[in-house]
């Protein structure tokens, strides 16, 4: 900025600055070849040393690049999940290495493996427990459909039953390089998302009706999990809703 004239002068010294006439005017830049090249420099000098953002879009590049997923996984996709973050892979460059076995601390679910109907409420209050803003990605076949288990009486026919999904990875396993993948596909997400990076939620409806009969115990333990969270005033309620079977 040294070759850009000062067009003002000290007040309590009186002393005339570049541009200043002696009359005490302040002179303005010719609007000729010598001010064009000068708004020029300003605007160069700006362009190299500011960086003008909203603090929403840094909020959101912030959580982009610190996504923290729970430390969990269902089946053989988990082994995959967890190559990630070894050296060869290493998705600590992504800043995803920290792996929290709080979901407290966590806001990104992997749900890396088949999904039972026996785990599924266990995946819901997991997910329910993680702090807001949150994401999830279905990683695998299994996690996304059923995968080889599709059908099957004890597999969910999609882990998007019982929460929403940001990213799907198909692969029976995917391999590491999937995940990171779509990993950077949920900061790109994140990134661009305009106000806080809350997604719209594809929310599961919690209706459990067209796999699970009529009073069976898991789906009334699912529903609980559900809006308007049925049985969570009951004195009794022990677990999700469910009495002990010895009750
Ligand atoms: S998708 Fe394949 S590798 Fe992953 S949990 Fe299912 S069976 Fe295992």
């Amino acid at each position: 900025m040294s070759n850009i004239p000062i067009f003002n002068s000290d007040p309590a010294s009186g002393a005339i600055r570049q541009g200043q006439q002696p009359g005490g005017e302040i002179a303005l830049p010719h609007p000729g070849i010598r001010g064009a090249e000068e708004a020029a420099a300003i605007e160069e000098e700006v362009r190299k040393n500011i960086l003008v953002t909203s603090v929403d879009g840094l909020l959101n590049w912030s959580r982009a690049h610190s996504l923290w997923p729970a430390m969990f996984g269902l089946a053989c996709c988990a082994i995959e999940m967890i190559a990630s973050a070894s050296s060869r892979y290493d998705i600590a460059r992504f800043g995803s290495e920290v792996f929290r076995a709080s979901p407290r601390q966590a806001d990104l679910m992997i749900v890396a493996g088949t999904v039972t109907w026996k785990m599924a409420p266990v995946v819901r209050r997991i997910y329910l427990q993680m702090a807001e803003p949150k994401w999830v990605i279905s990683m695998g076949g299994c996690a996304t459909m059923g995968g080889p288990f599709a059908y099957a009486y004890s597999v969910l026919p999609g882990v998007n039953l019982v929460v929403p999904v940001d990213v799907y990875v198909p692969g029976c396993p995917p391999r590491p390089e999937s995940l990171l993948q779509a990993l950077i596909m949920l900061q790109e997400k994140i990134k661009h998302h305009e106000i806080t990076g809350q997604r719209e939620r594809p929310e599961p409806d919690g209706d459990f009706s067209p796999y699970l009969p009529d009073g069976d115990p898991i789906r009334r333990e699912l529903e609980s999990l559900f809006y308007p969270f049925p049985g969570l005033d009951d004195p009794d309620r022990l677990s999700g809703g469910v009495p002990l079977a010895n009750r």
